[in-house]
């Protein structure tokens, strides 16, 4: 099957979450199964762009309302990633060095999609399946449908993947001339609640529609700003996948960003050096076990009530641990996580900003990884981390749910707490604490979920499956 992946993020080229990993990984896995997956996204101007060399594939002209532009579509030269990448360049408007947070994001992600559309349209044959990825990407099941240019598209079978459904895209009905001229007695299938709603048209106009894990297909029935209706009614095409980790990048025996690489076998001196290395450069204590977060400081991980938990837990348990933050988001967040890192000296430290390598240091390092997330439509943080024989201290919500057992459990190896609360947060802390003193069953937890299998093959064959059943 040659299928074709439209998204707004990609590893390497371009990531800000777990959206860049899954769609830098699942068509690489889909190609080692013999189909033909292919990438397209914007062309933005990040590192990976200057480093690779690129050839020109195709350029045309497309218009959005009355503005007719020309753009570009180049190929990654080498084929290094396992599948073919390819970027649109839209003069002035994708050529950025940040993938998002510019005012005019709507009519930067809304030509995007209009000249992939345009250009799909130009082939000479059609692609089986055209796989788009959140609301970024999810005015192509409309346009394939129903916008007279693209007609001739129509029987190209369209998937909507939803990593996060709390970003809908939102427009107004002004903007509604920048969708290429489509049959207005078909205005319902872009609307939701009085504007123009990607990510529900999608849902509405996709032939299926997949979820990052089960559990966050059932919380979108109860919970998903503002669709909750439209999940129930389209339920009957909505199907959970979990992710899978991409187990070339994140493996502790090769991980190019470590120095200090690990098996199983030698889990516990690995996971001493990599903590040695972050303790000396933070200033922590490495008899003490280590408790991190990573992540976007935003409300979904409940990154606002970290500063209270840890400081609570300094409160209740002492120097019994030490801790360490990753992260940017917030502004007020950041600048208070940075000032505690004063005030807690030894006990506290973190590094506001996005660092690859130093993520991966600490899924190696650390002892445990705490993700109090109020929504988790998947959480890829926390398979890494099982990975790297860190134990997972999560919320039960969506993914969270589905991928870690609690140890008081048969066979559990993680810890988990019901509400993104300081309370649970600091109860938990303290059921760590005492684990990690109880060294046999703390090196078996460790041990026993770095061998689960949280591999893309799984997943991408339930992926395949769905293609072919349309
Ligand atoms: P989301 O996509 O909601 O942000 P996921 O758990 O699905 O959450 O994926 C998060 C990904 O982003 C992981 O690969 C994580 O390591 C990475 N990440 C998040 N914040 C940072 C950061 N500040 N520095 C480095 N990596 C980060």
């Amino acid at each position: 099957m040659e299928i074709l992946h439209v998204s707004a993020e990609c590893y390497p080229m371009a990531k800000t979450g777990g959206l860049g990993d899954v769609v830098g990984a699942l068509p690489k896995y889909q190609s080692r199964l013999g189909h033909y997956a292919k990438v397209v996204l914007p062309m933005y101007r990040t590192k990976y762009l200057y480093q690779k060399e690129w050839v020109v594939d195709y350029k045309g002209y497309a218009r959005m309302g009355d503005w007719t532009f020309e753009y570009t579509i180049i190929k990654e030269k080498s084929v290094e990633l396992g599948f073919d990448l390819y970027l649109v360049d839209i003069n002035g408007l994708l050529d950025r060095e940040k993938i998002y947070g510019y005012d005019d994001d709507t009519e930067r992600f809304t030509a995007f999609q209009i000249a992939v559309v345009d250009w799909v349209s130009r082939w000479e044959h059609r692609p089986d399946v055209v796989h788009c990825h959140d609301h970024h990407t999810a005015l192509i099941p409309f346009m394939f449908q129903y916008c007279y240019s693209y007609q001739h598209l129509r029987m190209v079978r369209t998937i909507l993947t939803i990593h996060n459904a709390q970003y809908q895209g939102w427009m107004g009905w002004d903007k509604s001339v920048y969708i290429p001229a489509y049959d207005t007695w078909k205005s319902g299938m872009l609307e939701w609640n009085g504007t123009i709603n990607p990510l529900a048209s999608g849902i509405k106009c996709a032939w299926k529609v997949t979820t990052v894990s089960y559990s966050y297909l059932d919380e979108l029935r109860q919970e998903s700003n503002g669709l909750e209706s439209l999940f129930e009614y389209e339920r009957g095409k909505c199907v959970g996948i979990l992710n899978g980790i991409d187990a070339d990048v994140w493996d502790p025996a090769t991980d190019s960003y470590l120095k200090a690489h690990y098996t199983v076998d030698t889990i516990s001196e690995g996971k001493q050096k990599n903590k040695t290395i972050i303790c000396q450069q933070f200033g922590l204590d490495v008899k003490k076990p280590l408790i991190v977060f990573i992540g976007r400081l935003v409300g979904e991980k409940a990154a606002d009530i970290i500063p209270d938990a840890i400081k609570s837990a300094i409160y209740h348990h002492g120097d019994g641990a030490n801790y360490m933050v990753l992260g940017s988001g917030d502004p007020f967040l950041e600048e208070e996580l940075r000032r505690m890192a004063v005030n807690f000296k030894g006990v506290y430290n973190s590094y506001i900003g996005y660092d690859e390598a130093l993520s991966h240091l600490m899924y190696a390092g650390a002892d445990f990884l705490l993700m109090p997330s109020r929504v988790e439509p998947c959480g890829l943080n926390q398979m890494y981390s099982m990975r790297y024989g860190t134990v997972p201290m999560v919320r039960s919500t969506g993914g969270l749910k589905d991928t870690v057992v609690d140890m008081g459990d048969i066979d559990g190896y993680g810890i988990r707490f019901n509400h993104a609360s300081v309370d649970d947060i600091v109860y938990s802390i303290g059921r760590a604490i005492r684990v990690y003193q109880d060294k046999t069953h703390f090196n078996w937890m460790r041990k026993h979920m770095m061998g689960i299998d949280l591999s893309w093959e799984n997943s991408v064959q339930q992926y395949i499956s769905l293609y072919e059943s349309l």
